[in-house]
């Protein structure tokens, strides 16, 4: 969790910065700012190729186009419910039914958020007892950090091997009478692991065991390669009433900027992250919310065809980055590419620094996903047009 690259904070020639008294501490200085969303600046401000944040530079499907247009003429304006409205809640659940195999009340088991962002902070927030720790498996997604300590966690992170399997000991030994939740992700960002359902049934057996909750951001869960299939860990037996299952519009159906996400939990969980989700945002975008239902109706072909296009695009990257002599492997699921850069001789940061300037590519350095390391890792996305993945690739043939 580093910041990249600090931008100048001098003063115009001439003028001395005028003394100011120190504001007093804020938990807001215990983490930095988002280096995913720096790296997006810094790709704008360098005229950099972005395969640093992931979000698609390809357009949305032209059926959520028309239902958002149809929705705002209609005068879709004002307040949806405030967890979400009834035509979602109800496309929702049924969703989940067929794919992830759970079962929820449209009326008490569902909230939805401004995103994943917002589902992940108000389910921590509805979870935790400031002091009570939260484990979370590293590589992780760099939001959980913050995510931990606004909501007063107390984080243990548990890495996952060199090959990204789980040391059974080790997950073993970080579970205790202090673990009140598990911060999950399958797909994984960033190491595009897709956890088997023999590993989920390890965790889901620790949870059972020690009472704690699991809190899972599944939002790539469409988005898998290789015959890899998605497991939902809230689908395991006894873990229904014990999981927070967290989807979003924003990857399936390229939309990350409509800020449509859902937390799905029972009833009592539920009323716990609805509360917290009333006073955070009261709600997500009304209009948007209509268009999500009518995405939801997409045919099931909408679904293949999107895993198929992101198979293209990963192999696209995969041959470029080892090309140009990055170590990877291919992803089993999500849409990144983690990286080794050892044999640079540089730190992430000096390497996505370089690649930035020299090259033109922006990706996020790895110490991002870890609390501590990371130094010889770099993500990159393929959630870009193929046109978009061959000049980073003709960019990065002097990488090195
Ligand atoms: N989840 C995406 C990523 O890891 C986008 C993050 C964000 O900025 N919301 O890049």
């Amino acid at each position: 969790m580093t910041r990249v690259i600090p931008e100048s904070t001098s003063s115009p020639a001439g003028t001395p910065p005028a003394p100011k008294r120190p504001l007093p501490v804020s938990r807001a200085d215990t983490f930095t700012e988002s280096v995913i969303r720096e790296m997006t600046r810094l790709a704008l401000k360098h005229g950099a190729v972005n395969l640093a944040q992931g979000f698609p530079d390809f357009p949305c499907p032209d059926e959520l186009k028309s239902a958002a247009g149809e929705a705002i003429d209609a005068d879709v304006n004002q307040y949806a419910i405030t967890w979400g409205s009834k035509e979602l809640r109800e496309e929702i659940v049924k969703r989940v039914k067929t794919y992830n195999g759970m079962a929820f009340d449209p009326e008490t088991g569902i909230t939805v958020t401004c995103g994943s962002t917002e589902a992940m902070l108000a389910s921590l927030l509805a979870v935790i007892t400031p002091g009570e720790e939260v484990i979370v498996p590293e590589p992780f997604y760099e939001n959980y950090g913050p995510d931990a300590i606004l909501s007063g966690a107390a984080p243990r992170y548990v890495p996952l091997g060199d090959d990204l399997s789980i040391d059974e000991e080790s997950w073993k030994s970080a579970f205790s009478k202090k673990t009140k939740a598990i911060i999950l992700n399958t797909p994984n960002n960033p190491s595009g692991k897709v956890f088997s359902k023999k590993e989920l049934s390890f965790i889901a057996d620790l949870c059972l065991d020690y009472n704690v909750i699991a809190v899972t951001d599944e939002i790539y869960e469409h988005i898998l390669y290789d015959g890899h299939k998605h497991v939902s860990i809230g689908s395991l037996d006894g873990m229904q009433d014990r999981t927070i299952t967290i989807g979003s519009f924003s990857k399936t159906y390229s939309v990350t900027g409509w800020r449509v996400g859902y937390a799905l939990a029972d009833p009592d969980l539920t009323n716990r992250i609805r509360k917290i989700h009333d006073f955070l945002t009261v709600g997500a975008p009304a209009p948007l919310q209509q268009a999500c239902a009518a995405a939801l109706r997409l045919p099931a072909s909408y679904y293949r065809e999107l895993a198929a296009d992101y198979d293209k695009r990963r192999k696209i990257l995969y041959n470029g980055l080892r090309e140009a002599g990055f170590a990877c492997e291919l992803p089993e699921g999500a849409y990144y590419i983690f990286t080794d850069i050892s044999e640079s001789g540089k730190t992430d940061v000096e390497f996505a620094r370089h690649l930035i300037e020299k090259a033109g590519v922006a990706a996020v350095p790895g110490s991002s996903f870890y609390h501590d390391g990371g130094e010889t890792k770099l993500r990159f996305t393929f959630s870009k047009k193929t046109e978009t993945l061959q000049e980073a690739c003709r960019r990065l043939e002097n990488a090195f």
